[in-house]
């Protein structure tokens, strides 16, 4: 470690956090829908602030979400998309 924050979180640490979090709250953080479930590929952890702007990969920045597709076809409601 040396002293940066925004490191990518390991497995662990995901799953980590992700369990505390399911814990305090079974709905997503972005549309405050319920989520399928803890370890659905459609439950991700998602952090508040994004670590591009200075945030952390501590708990109290991050919060379950429904799977955002940053990438392409961001335009696409994630929600719309059936498993
Ligand atoms: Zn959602």
């Amino acid at each position: 470690m040396t002293g940066q924050a925004s490191h990518d979180m390991t497995k662990g640490e995901k799953a980590n956090a992700m369990n505390q979090l399911w814990e305090k709250s079974k709905l997503c953080g972005i549309c405050g829908k319920g989520l399928p479930g803890r370890y659905n590929k459609a439950t991700t952890l998602d952090h508040i602030i994004p670590v591009s702007k200075g945030g952390t990969n501590k708990i109290d920045n991050l919060q379950l979400a429904h799977l955002k597709r940053n990438n392409r076809k961001a335009d696409k409601l994630p929600h719309e998309v059936k498993l």
